[in-house]
């Protein structure tokens, strides 16, 4: 349990602190579960949320005041408004956990935070079709069973130029799926310069052992070239790899080699070329001035049989794996038994399918998809924004902290493009203390973190540092309205805030 419910509440008077301090309270003085229970107080709750919760909570409540009693540290005001406190201890333990947050640390994609926000569009198909049956597994033509892959699958070929294609749970299940029916108990070729590790316990040589398949590495960690890969392949070749290096780069001395020189290396020993893009994002991003990341339909014209990639990345969708390519190694894909297991659920399903349609209007995207919306927004518009907040927000933290604005630069996040930053603005927060300076800040994130709606920077050079790329207008809004709560949380004393 966290005080900051009680610390909202301003200075109140404190009766240990008064100047006679009443004996402890003893353990005898405590209410037994049932007779709390019985109080008026309670029957609402109890109505709402049943004997056996309430009890169980009751039971905890008791036992720790008790222990604290029995060691002479329960104060005897401790026991006025017991079903008060059970109540609000019901309430606290029932609070939702997965909550709405503020994302100001300058990173779009936030993997802690949930990656891509859903489309207007795919909000709508979810509400649309959740509440009613639907046609997931069910052929509207024939009458018969019907494959879930076929509610997304035309709209993949149409926007990535594939023969066919198929979905799973998220990308790390499409990159097993793929390996296990392609490759399972031979050798898969991938460049040392490519065995990455994605956040979670995502390692390709891991991955490559789960699906059953033989990892042979090949070149250094800096330069592979062709001739090492034709030199590994062997009649227990099962396919060749590349993998996108999402979350870091090989500068400096390189060499690695295109998916447009491997593929006719694969194909003229009759082997495929697979391709794990991680991200992937359907529309070159360059156009509208930010890095380019590899597209599917380009890695699929240059000869990869295979192309693997996120849905919750760049996309801007729902979590899923996306897996597209030649019919016939598709087709061996959607038939291993793995692939049950690693199926799309109906909801993902319902917000890709919408999430994908917004494709076939790309001078829409930066409009209709927030992904993309974020991504392009532009900086004096961020900027006019840190100008709107920062006295607000410096009035609320004075005289403890400055508030300046300032050009800060983020990142698009999730593993793409990891050195290329995104120019941005935003609040640069500093203690006006020279020492205590970490905890100053520390306690200035703590707070910001345990309001209502948790807001979530970061901490970098003796400064807290907000980006306010990722703050609508809505949620500027709620940022305003819970200032005086910052304010209290912090312990410093109630101004005169003017909302
Ligand atoms: C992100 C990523 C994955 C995993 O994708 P999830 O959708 O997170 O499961 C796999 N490979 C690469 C190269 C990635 O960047």
């Amino acid at each position: 349990m966290t005080p900051k419910a009680s610390m909202v509440h301003g200075p109140k008077a404190n009766p240990e602190a008064s100047a006679t301090e009443p004996a402890p309270a003893q353990a005898k003085d405590l209410p037994s579960v049932d007779r709390l229970l019985r109080a008026p107080a309670l029957s609402a709750l109890l109505d709402e949320l049943g004997a056996q919760f309430v009890t169980r909570q009751a039971r905890a409540l008791l036992d720790a005041l008790r222990r604290r009693a029995l060691a002479g540290e329960l104060a005897p005001s401790e026991l006025d408004e017991l079903p008060e406190r059970l109540a609000r201890q019901c309430r606290e333990a029932l609070a939702p956990r997965m909550r709405r947050v503020v994302n100001l640390t300058g990173t779009v994609i936030h993997t802690n935070l949930g990656r891509a926000l859903l489309a207007d569009a795919a909000l709508q198909q979810l509400l649309h079709c959740m509440a009613s049956p639907n046609n997931l597994e069910y052929d509207l033509d024939s009458g018969g069973r019907g494959d879930r892959d076929s509610l997304v699958e035309s709209l993949l070929c149409e926007l990535t130029g594939a023969e066919a294609a198929t979905v799973v749970n998220n990308n790390a299940a499409a990159v097993l799926l793929v390996i296990a029916a392609l490759g399972r108990g031979r050798e898969v070729i991938v460049s040392r310069g490519e065995l990455v590790e994605i956040g979670g316990a995502f390692r390709m040589p891991d991955v490559m052992a789960s699906a059953g398949a033989e990892l042979v590495e090949v070149g250094t960690t800096n330069r592979t070239h062709a001739r090492d890969y034709e030199g590994a392949i062997t009649e227990r070749t099962a396919m060749l790899m590349k993998v996108h290096t999402s979350n870091y780069a090989v500068q400096g001395f390189t060499a690695a080699v295109d998916e447009a020189t491997l593929a006719p290396i694969a194909h003229a020993r009759g082997l495929p070329l697979v391709s794990d893009l991680g991200s992937g994002a359907l529309v070159d991003l360059s156009q509208w001035g930010l890095p380019k990341e590899p597209l599917p339909q380009e890695m699929l014209a240059a000869g990869c049989d295979v192309v693997t990639f996120s849905g919750d990345k760049l996309l801007g969708g729902p979590q899923a794996g996306l897996i597209v390519g030649k019919k016939a190694f598709i087709d061996r894909i959607r038939k291993f038994p793995m692939k049950r297991a690693l199926r799309m659920s109906k909801l993902p399903l319902a917000a890709l399918e919408a999430t994908l349609r917004l494709y076939l209007r790309p001078d829409r995207l930066t409009r209709e998809l927030p992904t993309l919306r974020l991504l392009t927004r532009p900086v004096d518009e961020i900027r006019a924004q840190a100008q709107d907040l920062a006295p607000r927000l410096a009035q609320a933290l004075a005289p403890r902290y400055r508030v300046e604005v300032a050009d800060m630069l983020g990142q698009i996040g999730s593993g793409s493009l990891p050195v290329e930053r995104l120019p941005s603005a935003g609040l640069a927060i500093a203690p006006l203390t020279a020492k205590g300076v970490g905890r100053a800040l520390e306690s200035l994130s703590d707070a910001l973190r345990g309001l209502p709606l948790p807001v979530i920077g970061r901490v970098a050079e003796d400064r807290l540092w907000l980006d306010l790329r990722c703050l609508s207008a809505q949620e500027q809004q709620a940022l305003q309205e819970q200032l005086p709560r910052l304010r209290a949380a912090l312990g410093l004393a109630a101004p005169e805030i003017t909302e």
